[in-house]
C-alpha cells in the first residue's frame, strides 16, 4: 500500500539522519540563506556568516553537525528544512528504496573514510579533514609540484580518486537545480 506524505517524509528523514552530507562540507561549501535572515540564526550560524557577490551564505561544515544535526527541533536556516538532494528526489520518485538509499549513503561515507587515510598516508599529516577541505589540500599540493616541475604518481593517483568520487557525488546526491540555486562550492562562490 502507498505510503501518505507523513510516511514516507519519515523514512526520508531515516536517510536524512544517516547522511549528513549537505552539513558536513562532503557536497558543498556553504549554504545559502536567504534575504533578512541574518540576525534571526543560531548563534554559531551567525558567526560562520559569509558574503559572496551579493549572495549571503553560512559555512558549512556547520558548527551543529554532530554526527547528526544537533539542533534538529530548534530554529534553523530555511535551508536546513528546505533542501532536498538528488537521492531524496529518487526516493520520492520511487527510483531508489529507503534500504538501498541508506546503503548508498554508508558505501559513500566508506569511500570517505578512505579517502581520508590515503590523504593522510600520503600527506603526512594526521589531520582530520572533511572532504572539501581535502579537494583544498590537494589543489595546494598540485600547484606546489607544478612549480617545481615535479610529478608525484602518489597524488596524481590520489587526485584521480578524489575526481571518481566527487562525480559519484554529483550524481547521487547533487542536481543542477540544487547546485545552482541553494549552494555554493568555493569554485562558483570566490
Ligand atoms: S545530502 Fe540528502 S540525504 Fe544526505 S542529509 Fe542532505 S538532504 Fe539528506
Ligand atoms: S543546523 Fe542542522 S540541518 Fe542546518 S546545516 Fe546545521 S546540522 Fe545541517
Amino acid at each position: 500500500m502507498e505510503k501518505n506524505r507523513t510516511g514516507a517524509l519519515i523514512d526520508e528523514q531515516q536517510i536524512c539522519i544517516s547522511c549528513g552530507f549537505c552539513c558536513d562540507n562532503t557536497l558543498f561549501d556553504n549554504a545559502v540563506l536567504q534575504p533578512g535572515e541574518k540576525g534571526t540564526l543560531p548563534e554559531k550560524m551567525e558567526e560562520s556568516y559569509i558574503k559572496i557577490k551579493n549572495q549571503e551564505y553560512f559555512k558549512l561544515p556547520c558548527f551543529y553537525f554532530n554526527g547528526k544535526c544537533s539542533i534538529y527541533n530548534q530554529k534553523k536556516a530555511h535551508i536546513c528544512s528546505s533542501f532536498r538532494c538528488q537521492l531524496l528526489k529518487n526516493f520520492e520518485a520511487g527510483k531508489i528504496t529507503q534500504k538501498d538509499a541508506i546503503e548508498l549513503v554508508r558505501q559513500t561515507k566508506q569511500t570517505r573514510v578512505e579517502l581520508l587515510k590515503e590523504y593522510q598516508q600520503i600527506s603526512g599529516k594526521s589531520e582530520v579533514l572533511t572532504f572539501r577541505e581535502i579537494l583544498v589540500a590537494l589543489g595546494k599540493k598540485q600547484k606546489e609540484l607544478e612549480k617545481k616541475a615535479s610529478l608525484s604518481m602518489e597524488w596524481e593517483i590520489f587526485a584521480a580518486k578524489c575526481n571518481i568520487f566527487e562525480s559519484l557525488l554529483i550524481k547521487h546526491f547533487k542536481s543542477e537545480e540544487d547546485f545552482d540555486k541553494m549552494m555554493s562550492t568555493s569554485e562558483k562562490g570566490k
